[in-house]
């Protein structure tokens, strides 16, 4: 067993039977294996339980827990078109096909705040449609009378070039 004095704390070696060398800081901390790049040093960060190396240098694999979230990705769309099937379906009871559409609202991240917000917009809309609707009627009633006062305008056109025909 070496020790090794380092700038900021006692360093202890041990050499394992393979021929690794571990080394534990003066609390007994086992020390990351890892080595600091900019400065070519082993990593005098503690390790991660179980693991040899520090969070820097991989102790925090992401590999198993991303292979665990995508198996969960996996299963949501079945997940949701369970739930979509259930809000469907005519044969289940209204609160049974309320609480999966409520789930499935859930599930996409829509609030419950949201989906006041969603009634808001839904108001919104429905007010810009009327406004449209309004508008519309009111340009089909202007062209209308323009239509009018055009024909009128055309007949008395007419009328007058009768009556100099007359002449
Ligand atoms: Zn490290």
């Amino acid at each position: 067993m070496d020790t090794v004095s380092d700038r900021h704390l006692k360093v202890t070696v041990m050499t394992t039977e393979d021929g690794r060398a571990i080394r534990y800081d003066s609390d007994g901390r086992k020390l990351c294996a890892g080595i600091v790049k900019h400065t070519g040093q082993p990593c005098m960060l503690p390790a991660m339980s179980k693991q040899d190396v520090c969070q820097h240098h991989g102790g925090k694999s992401s590999g198993p827990k991303r292979a665990a979230r995508l198996k969960l990705l996996d299963l949501i769309e079945p997940a949701l078109a369970t739930l979509a099937r259930e809000m469907a379906s005519t044969t289940n009871k209204p609160a049974d096909r309320i609480r999966a559409a409520e789930n499935i609202l859930d599930r996409a991240g829509v609030s419950r705040v949201h989906t006041i917000e969603t009634d808001d917009a839904r108001a919104l809309l429905m007010m810009k449609i009327e406004e449209a609707r309004a508008q519309a009627e009111q340009t089909v009633q202007d062209m209308s009378k323009e239509l009018e006062s055009n024909e009128q305008a055309g007949e008395a056109a007419e009328e007058a070039a009768a009556d100099r025909e007359r002449e």
